[in-house]
């Protein structure tokens, strides 16, 4: 992508009424566009980013059995009722409409009963079970707070997977499957050494639930975590929480911030017994089906990324989630030559698969590398008259600041070979 041709401009304040500072980076560095509050615009840049998380967490879904669906934001009230999650009173977050027709519609801010009420249509056996559906999907929420940037916003994407289960046994294996492969998903995007399964209260469906809570002080969470041991245990339930069985005492216990970025939830039977969810056993009985629900935030996530390893000039992506591998800085001083030399090494690059975003700006050099540690591709390749002359490529690792000089050869072995 040539920089010349994206539409967006890096700008050098944020909003002044933009507190969080994931957000104040992504908007500074053009990757998001704040529309109101708790609305934002994923901008080119900002869109290959989430595009990249998600497809990470499809990877995770997919590879303990998950099946992708979509379903629709709009929801019918009837099917609320059933459970008693239609009434303002019990649901606070809900947006509703009227429709022209008559009668009112929701926007959907989580899914268990349209899945539930989906999955009678497919499930009548124990020979149909055990089944994992799951979707990304924008969900809509009237949050009361929205200051944690695109942490929390009223509208966002969400994973949410949910599990169908003849037995408890089944059920309890997904439920430790699916927390496996979410740990796995915050390893590959960055953030899973920060990362707790945290005993948290389960709502409504059950005593506890889990979550992953990532330790930072952008979160809105306190934890209380021993990080030698790996335990952590929400503020919330601390004080019911049987420590002795999670091998810890209060002592050990550091009280710390905390970003949820994503939960696990046993539902039990509740909602299939009130939407009509049955299975008939290996006897021919009738049971209800023992259900899950499975919760990641993918803007959630990128906030995250961005409050916990960005530096003082900006983001910094792990190559996982950037939206392009390399950033190819030209310092042509308005030599036509030196311009078309750089144009010839982005596209050898392309054409070696690399993604690469080049600066073709007719911009100063100070400027264009303040941009380049702004924007935080994990590699910045800079080309000069003295690269042509010289034969070697400076290569700046943005993590780090390690700075590389490789031949023309080294530089497509080194980015070529790379897993974009
Ligand atoms: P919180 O306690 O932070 O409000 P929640 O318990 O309401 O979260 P869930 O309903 O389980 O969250 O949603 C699943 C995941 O979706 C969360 O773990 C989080 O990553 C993400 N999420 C929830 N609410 C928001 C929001 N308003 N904006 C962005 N992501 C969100
Ligand atoms: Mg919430």
């Amino acid at each position: 992508m040539r920089q010349t041709t994206l539409f967006t401009k890096t700008q050098k304040e944020a909003p002044a009424d933009e507190v969080a500072k994931n957000a104040q980076l992504l908007i500074r560095a053009g990757y998001i566009y704040k529309n109101m509050a708790g609305a934002y615009s994923f901008l080119p840049l900002g869109l290959r980013v989430i595009e990249n998380i998600n497809r990470i967490i499809r990877e995770e879904m997919d590879a303990i059995g998950g099946q992708e669906v979509h379903m629709p934001s709009l929801q019918d009230p009837e099917l609320w009722k059933k459970t008693d999650r239609w009434s303002d009173a019990h649901v606070d977050v809900w947006f509703k409409s009227q429709l022209q027709a008559g009668g009112e519609v929701g926007f959907g801010w989580t899914h268990e009963e349209v899945v539930t009420e989906l999955m009678r249509r497919f499930v009548s056996s124990y020979k149909d079970l055990p089944l994992f559906v799951y979707q990304i999907q924008n969900k809509f929420r009237n949050e009361v707070r929205a200051k944690s940037g695109i942490m929390r916003t009223r509208e966002f994407w969400m994973k949410d997977l949910y599990s169908f289960c003849a037995t408890q046994e089944a059920h309890d294996a997904f439920h430790e499957a699916c927390a496996d492969a979410y740990m796995k998903i915050f390893d590959r995007l960055g953030f899973g050494a920060q990362t707790y399964k945290t005993f948290a209260s389960g709502g409504a469906f059950s005593k506890v639930s889990h979550e992953f809570q990532t330790l930072a002080e952008a979160g809105e969470d306190i934890v209380y975590v021993s990080e030698e041991k790996g335990v952590a245990v929400n503020e919330e339930v601390l004080a019911e929480a049987d420590l002795t069985e999670l091998g810890v005492t209060k002592d050990e216990l550091e009280k710390r911030k905390s970003i949820e970025v994503g939960n696990i939830f046993s539902l039990g039977t509740k909602f299939s017994e009130a939407l009509g969810l049955h299975f008939k056993d290996e006897h021919g009985e009738n049971q209800p089906v023992i259900m899950g629900s499975y919760g990641i935030g993918p803007a959630r996530a990128m906030g995250t990324i961005v409050d916990l390893l960005s530096d003082e000039k900006g983001i910094v992506w792990p190559a996982s989630v950037a939206p392009y591998q390399v950033h190819l800085v030209g310092l042509n001083g308005n030599d036509a030559e030196i311009r078309d030399y750089t144009d010839g090494i982005y596209s050898a690059l392309r054409k070696r698969g690399v993604s690469v975003l080049y600066d073709d700006r007719d911009a100063r050099p100070g400027e264009k590398f303040a941009d380049s540690d702004l924007l935080g591709m994990p590699y910045r390749v800079v080309v000069s008259k003295r690269t042509k002359e010289e034969g070697m490529f400076e290569v700046v690792e943005r993590s780090m600041g390690e700075t590389m000089a490789l031949t023309e050869e080294a530089l497509y072995a080194k980015f070529s070979n790379q897993d974009t």
